[in-house]
This record gives structure tokens, C-alpha cells and sequence, in this order.
């Protein structure tokens, strides 16, 4: 079967095609400026050169229409017809408690995430706009939900409830979630096939690295703690997210700088991270690069960053009491050398011990720890795409 992955945003949209009977990616895409001038598609079968398409696009539903056309163009698709897509897998950012594995998407699955459209309000719509444009150009093609939170539901009460009056909990949903379950459920899976371990019998911490970055306490394959919470701000410093603050800094801020409405959010969300301490960029290639020329604010949020991912790290030892394998993946965990070595220098007494030659890798599959660490420590490149069109092969496989 072949499986259609769309993952919407509110101006662009990633998708895939994988044939599901071998996991072979077919083709790829990107459209972006949705809605806007200058819609473009970037199209890409594999084994071949990518073409581009300057066309309107005013609505996801059109941008879907041109990834169909794509998908099935005589020269550069890789079906006949759209007959041959056998089902569609959705990201979802955020499915609240409603849901704690990807489903079959319905009517009743569709009101449950449009009511979550008030935990994600910049997620949810564009990722149900895209529900809805497949559902109307793909009538009888099954769809399937799979969310970034649902990896997490597994969490105990004592992970995800805040220390605030308990009736918001229950009134406002106001608890930790968690982001990125895709990617640390990818990777997690992924260890245990590298370290020919069953997955039952380890204990891993995932550390998500990006541009948005996460880290997870995953026991016995089940997600036990992650540093995001009620939203993807708590937690690790980010590329413009501020990760954890003490939370009175915000009214005091407020005061202080006279800001409006709002405008706190876009700060912490947008101007803060390595971006706010550094001045230089969100970027960690220039960080480094400033960094290396002396930069000491640049020097500075490196060291911050790596700080708070060795918090995480230590603390999530602590709630599993031990660790057997740490895994880096997503854009700097996967191809941050240097950030790799300072996240796991000088953690000898865990059990941790990083070898510094086989750790000069990028993007590559990889044991990178000393053959004497007692832990393992991975570089696994993240695959959520692959992960998505697992969870609809799986359902899908089963309607029939
Ligand atoms: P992602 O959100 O997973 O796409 O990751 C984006 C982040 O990965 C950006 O902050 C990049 O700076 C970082 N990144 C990508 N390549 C490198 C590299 N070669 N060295 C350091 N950081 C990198």
C-alpha cells in the first residue's frame, strides 16, 4: 500500500509518499507561501532532479490539488492514479487527552481536535484545514490522525499536573502535555532495534534538537516525562523560545517594558532562546561561528543550552533510576559535533562516556559513545514522516 504523509502549517505544507510493503520513500514535497504571492510547490521524485512551480495557491484545498497532480504526473509522480494511494496520514499537533495513539479520522475524531484548537490555535486549524481539503479531493481514501501529543499521554499525574489550583486542570485543561511524540517515539523504537534490546527492558532519554528542541524519560517504551508542557515554550532554551523562566518574570516584564497585549507571548516565544541571549541568531551554525570568534554572548548561550539539556538528562535519571541508552537526533542533535560533546562531557560518574572520534559524525545512524560507557549513547536521525505513514499502514491495513 502506498501512503500519502501530509503535514500541514498554516502557510506551507510538507508531504510524502511512501510504498508501505518495503518503507521506501517514492516522493517528496514542499509547498509554500499557501494563500499568499508567490505559492510555490517544490516536488521531488527520488532518483530524479526536483522541479518547481510558481502557481496561485489561495486555499490548502488548491495546495492539495497540486500535490495530487505532482503525486500522479506522468513524468515526475509515482502513481497512475489516485486509486494507488491506499490511505492518508495526518500530523496533528495537538490532540489534548482525547487521544494516546494515532486513529482513523472521523467526524466525532474531527470535533475532538477542533476543540483542542484552543490548546494549538496556530497548529490545529491549518493541520485540519488539510484534513478537510484531502477528505474533499479524496472521497473514499481512509485518513488517519497522528498526533504530537499522543506519545506522551502515557505520562503519570505526577509528570504532567502543574502545582496551580486543581480545577484548572479540570476546567481549562491546563496540565503538561508534551510535543515532538512523533520524533521521540521514532528514535526510542529505533535504539531498541539498534541495541538489539527489547524495548521493555530499557530505559532511553531522547534528546530532540532542533530548532524546537524537547527531551523525553521514555521506560519500557513508554513516555514517562518530557520537558514541554501546557505548550511547546516549556522546557530546554530553544532557537527563540525561552524554555523554563520563573513564571512571575513575565508580570514583571510587563511593567517594566510598558508591553501590550500579547506581547510578552511573541517575546518569549520569538525573541528569547539562544537568539535572546545570544543577539546573533536562532541559528546554532552561526551561534558557533560567532562563537568561535570570540562572541562571549554567543559563548554564553551554547553553554546555557547545553546546561539546561544536562539538567534534563540528570533529572530524568534520577526519575528512572539509571539510564541505558541517551539519544541525540533532529538538526543540531544530529549534526551539532561540538554541541554533542559539551551536552556529554564530564559525565564519567553516570556512566556516560562520549568518544570524541566516533562523535565527528553528521546525520548518520551511529553508536557514539566509548565501548566502556556503560550507557550508549546514539545519534539517530529522526524519520517522523516514516513514523506517520507506520500508524496509517497499520490502522488502515486493519479496516479491511
Ligand atoms: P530542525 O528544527 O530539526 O530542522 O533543526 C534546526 C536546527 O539545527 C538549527 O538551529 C540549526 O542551526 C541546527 N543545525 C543544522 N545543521 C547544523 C550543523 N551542521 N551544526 C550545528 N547545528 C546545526
Amino acid at each position: 500500500m502506498k501512503v500519502l504523509v501530509i503535514n500541514c502549517g498554516s502557510s506551507s505544507l510538507k508531504y510524502q509518499v511512501l510504498d508501505m510493503t518495503t518503507e521506501v520513500l517514492l516522493c517528496k514535497g514542499l509547498v509554500e507561501r499557501i494563500g499568499m504571492d508567490g505559492s510555490v510547490i517544490t516536488h521531488e521524485k527520488i532518483g530524479m532532479d526536483k522541479f518547481k512551480l510558481e502557481t496561485p495557491m489561495k486555499s490548502h484545498k488548491e495546495a492539495i490539488g497540486h500535490v495530487l497532480d505532482a503525486v500522479i504526473d506522468s513524468e515526475h509522480g509515482v502513481v497512475k492514479s489516485m486509486e494507488e494511494i491506499g490511505a492518508v496520514g495526518h500530523r496533528v499537533v495537538h490532540a489534548g487527552e482525547k487521544f494516546a495513539s494515532s486513529v482513523l479520522i472521523t467526524d466525532e475524531v474531527k470535533r475532538a481536535l477542533t476543540e483542542c484548537i484552543e490548546l494549538a490555535p496556530l497548529h490545529n486549524p491549518p493541520n485540519l484545514l488539510g484534513i478537510d481539503a484531502c477528505e474533499q479531493l479524496m472521497p473514499n481514501t481512509p485518513m488517519v490522525g497522528v498526533f504530537d501529543t499522543a506519545f506522551h499521554q502515557t505520562m503519570p499525574p505526577e509528570s504532567y499536573i502543574y502545582a496551580l489550583p486543581y480545577e484548572y486542570y479540570k476546567k481549562h485543561g491546563i496540565r503538561r502535555y508534551g510535543f515532538h511524540g512523533t520524533s521521540h517515539k521514532y528514535v526510542a523504537e529505533r535504539a531498541a532495534e539498534i541495541l538489539n534490546v527489547d524495548i521493555e527492558d530499557l530505559k532511553l532519554i531522547t534528546c530532540h534538537l532542533g530548532n524546537g528542541a524537547s527531551v523525553s524519560a521514555i521506560k519500557r517504551g513508554k513516555c514517562i516525562d518530557t520537558s514541554m508542557g501546557f505548550t511547546p515554550l516549556e522546557g530546554l532554551v530553544m532557537g527563540t523560545r525561552c524554555g523554563d523562566i520563573d513564571p512571575a518574570i513575565v508580570t514583571f516584564i510587563r511593567e517594566k517594558e510598558h508591553l501590550k497585549q500579547g506581547e510578552a507571548n511573541e517575546i518569549l516565544n520569538k525573541k528569547s532562546g539562544v537568539l535572546g541571549i545570544s543577539g546573533v541568531s536562532s541559528d546554532f551554525r552561526d551561534i558557533e561561528e560567532a562563537a568561535a570568534e570570540g562572541n562571549e554572548r554567543a559563548q554564553l548561550a551554547l553553554k546555557v543550552f547545553a546546561h539546561k539539556v544536562r539538567f534534563y538528562i540528570g533529572a530524568y535519571i534520577a526519575e528512572m533510576n539509571g539510564v541505558d541508552a541517551i539519544v541525540f537526533t533532529a538538526g543540531l542533535g544530529e549534526n551539532g559535533i561540538a554541541m554533542r560533546d559539551i551536552i556529554c562531557n564530564d559525565l564519567g560518574n553516570l556512566g556516560i562516556k562520549l568518544d570524541l572520534v566516533k562523535n565527528r559524525v553528521r546525520g548518520k545512524e551511529t553508536i557514539i559513545s566509548r565501548d566502556d560507557s556503560k550507557v550508549k549513547v546514539l545519534l539517530i536521525p529522526t524519520n517522523e514522516e516514516l513514523m506517520i505513514a507506520r500508524d496509517t499502514y497499520n490502522i488502515v491495513r486493519n479496516l479491511k
